[in-house]
């Protein structure tokens, strides 16, 4: 491999090959076909879990997320708070930052053509990567697939300060979601099982049933889809694929940024390190995390609304915080199940 790492992408999973390739002593050079880092829609809420391979650094940190305020079909659940903690990023400014800091030579407008196996340099040139790790998002994945749309706006909602919103939404298995941006400006979204227009007249519908929301300008409406299908992890050329790409989303949240950063760091130290990088990102903590999740969500599916309502309300919020971060520690979970029992004999099949 020479004395560089060639990673395809500068999203999380591309960061997190640079991390690991820096710590191991080789140059990563990252090839990003846009011109900057973070231009894809995301509402850029990262959990602190501790298990990041690196440090988020301070100036991306938009705010601090001290819990989240959880609603199921219109009704408050309750107040999560101590263990949902983390950060809403400037993800841009975050993935740059984090690329230099391990090294990265980064070369934008840089794209990966995965028909010749080649990048198409900025400039006339070209390269051949004949080796490295594949980080090109969701385009590139070939599991199911939902949207997600989220309205940028001006203002601050009446949201408490430091919190999120979470809105469960059964019928299309999915959720609502308030997140700050700044003081000056937040996201409205939503993400589900559903077809583009039935999720953006339900979000007009969330936005107009709240004074708070309805008051303020809306900036921009954007949406991208997620992969929410479980692992498809494989190779793209002689490129090992990770992130979403190979599937690296928490299907019962779609969290991508975390997941798809961890997965990223374990394909790039189980090639360096000549080990076998597809079953070292199967058998990783996050990668039983994403196919557990997978199982619950298939679960879910079959269960009529009622059934997945009960659900919801009868779990208690660490076992809602421990399912959602994909930690599943068994002890936790089986305390927490141990004080819901019905919630506990539906997933029970699942874990
Ligand atoms: C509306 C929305 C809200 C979301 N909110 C959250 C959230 O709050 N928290 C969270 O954790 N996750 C969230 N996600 C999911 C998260 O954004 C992704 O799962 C995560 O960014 C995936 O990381 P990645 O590195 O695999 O891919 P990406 O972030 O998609 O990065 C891939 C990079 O590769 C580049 N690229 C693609 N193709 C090529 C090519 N051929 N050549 C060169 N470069 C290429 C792209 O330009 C991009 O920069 C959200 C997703 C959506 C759509």
């Amino acid at each position: 491999m020479g004395g560089e790492l060639h990673i395809v992408g500068l999203g999380p999973a591309g960061v997190g090959a640079a991390i690991a390739a820096s710590k191991m002593g080789l140059k990563p050079v990252i090839y990003e076909s846009m011109p900057k880092a973070g231009v894809k829609p995301c509402g850029r809420g990262v959990p602190e879990v501790g298990d990041l391979p690196g440090r988020i650094p301070k100036d991306s940190i938009m705010s601090e997320v001290k819990g989240a305020i959880m609603y199921v079909d219109g009704e408050h659940l309750f107040e999560m708070r101590g263990f949902l903690e983390g950060y809403i990023v400037d993800k841009g400014r975050m993935l740059e930052a984090m690329a230099v800091e391990a090294g990265a030579e980064i070369v934008y407008r840089a794209k990966y053509d995965h028909k010749t196996g080649e990048v198409k340099l900025p400039g006339q040139g070209r390269v051949r990567l004949e080796r490295g790790v594949f980080a090109g998002g969701h385009p590139y994945y070939s599991g199911d697939k939902i949207l997600a749309i989220q309205w940028v706006m001006r203002g601050k909602p009446e949201t408490p300060e430091g919190m999120l919103e979470i809105h469960f939404d059964t019928t299309i298995m999915g959720y609502l979601y308030v997140f700050p941006k700044d003081d000056k400006a937040f996201e409205v979204g939503i993400g589900g099982f559903s077809s583009r227009s039935r999720l953006l007249a339900r979000l007009e519908e969330f936005i107009k049933s709240r004074e708070d929301l309805r008051r303020m300008e809306k900036l921009r409406l954007e949406g991208a889809k997620i992969g929410l299908g479980g692992l498809r992890i494989g190779r793209l050329n002689g490129l090992v694929k990770a992130g979403e790409s190979a599937g690296f989303v928490l299907p019962l949240t779609g969290e991508g940024i975390r997941p798809s950063m961890i997965s990223g760091f374990e394909a790039a130290r189980a090639m360096i390190e000549g080990s076998d990088p597809i079953k070292s990102m199967e058998r990783s903590s996050m990668g039983r995390a994403v196919e557990t999740q997978k199982r619950i969500l298939d679960l879910v599916m079959k269960l009529t609304v009622e059934k997945r309502r009960e659900l919801l309300k009868s779990l208690t919020p660490k076992a809602h915080a421990e399912i959602a971060l994909g930690r599943l520690r068994k002890a936790v979970l089986a305390l927490e199940l141990a004080k819901s029992p019905r919630a506990a004999s539906i997933l029970l099949q699942a874990l």
